[in-house]
């Protein structure tokens, strides 16, 4: 299955991102852990991505879609993939659809999670991610066992730096300004799968795989 997942910041993408790809076994591709493992890794891409992140800005398309293109040429994306924060404006979503032809694929499907700005808020804010395996949680709705601490490998729990109340804001801007358009792009083409991210995490994931089991039976 090729998938794109759509929506503002601290919508629930990471998340249900994590669950699908654990389910379906197809790769998880994030443009936003590519820039942060860059960041980590003090690379050129992610000193520059840096400064448009750290502002809440988008990073400039070009940068984006030749990440991106190199990602989807990689073996494990002949399965399948599931981009995640991909793509975020028209620009990207046509460059997306270039590429996939040139490469003789289609998209599947369009997952759209959303949610009002007040709960977005509250969520990016209480983000808390792991420095070792990336995983997301929540100081108030998915609690580590242990506060600070990753229940996986316990890895120290970090919050990212553009996860602050502020910024948050200037990114759901952004969203509004840049990436929406999308939801009509993919509406057009048929793709979209509209999911009420305000519901608990699980019975977001319930309404998700029960509409990709169908489309799973439909491609068989
Ligand atoms: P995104 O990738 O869209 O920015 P995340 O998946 O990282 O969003 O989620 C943002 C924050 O909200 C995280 O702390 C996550 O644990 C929490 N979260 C995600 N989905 C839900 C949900 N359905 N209900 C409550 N909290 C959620
Ligand atoms: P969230 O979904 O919580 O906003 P992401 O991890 O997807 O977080 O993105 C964090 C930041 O990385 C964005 O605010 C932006 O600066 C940059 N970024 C990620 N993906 C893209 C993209 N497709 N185009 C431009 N910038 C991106």
């Amino acid at each position: 299955m090729r998938l794109v997942l759509l929506g503002p910041p601290g919508a629930g993408k990471g998340t249900q991102a994590s669950n699908i790809v654990e389910k379906y076994g197809i790769p998880h591709i994030s443009t936003g852990d590519i820039f942060r493992a860059n960041i980590k890794e003090g690379t050129a891409l992610g000193q520059e991505a840096k400064s448009y992140m750290d502002k809440g800005l988008l990073v400039p398309d070009a940068l984006v879609v030749s990440i991106v293109k190199d990602r989807l040429l990689k073996d494990d994306c002949k399965q399948g993939f599931l981009l995640d924060g991909f793509p975020r404006t028209v620009n990207q979503a046509e460059a997306l659809d270039s590429e996939l032809e040139k490469m003789g694929i289609n998209l599947d499907r369009v997952i759209n999670i959303d949610a009002d700005a007040d709960i977005l808020i509250e969520r990016a804010v209480g983000r808390r991610i792991c420095k070792e395996c990336g995983a997301t949680y929540h100081i108030k709705f998915n609690p580590p066992k242990v506060e600070g601490i990753c229940d996986k490998d316990n890895g120290v729990l970090y919050q990212r730096d553009d996860d602050v109340e502020e910024t948050v804001s200037t990114r759901i801007g952004v969203y509004m300004e840049q990436t929406k358009p999308l939801i009509e792009y993919y509406n057009q083409k048929c793709l979209l799968l509209n999911v009420d991210g305000t519901q608990a995490i699980d019975a977001v994931f319930t309404v998700i795989s029960e509409e990709l089991d169908k489309q799973l039976k439909v491609d068989l």
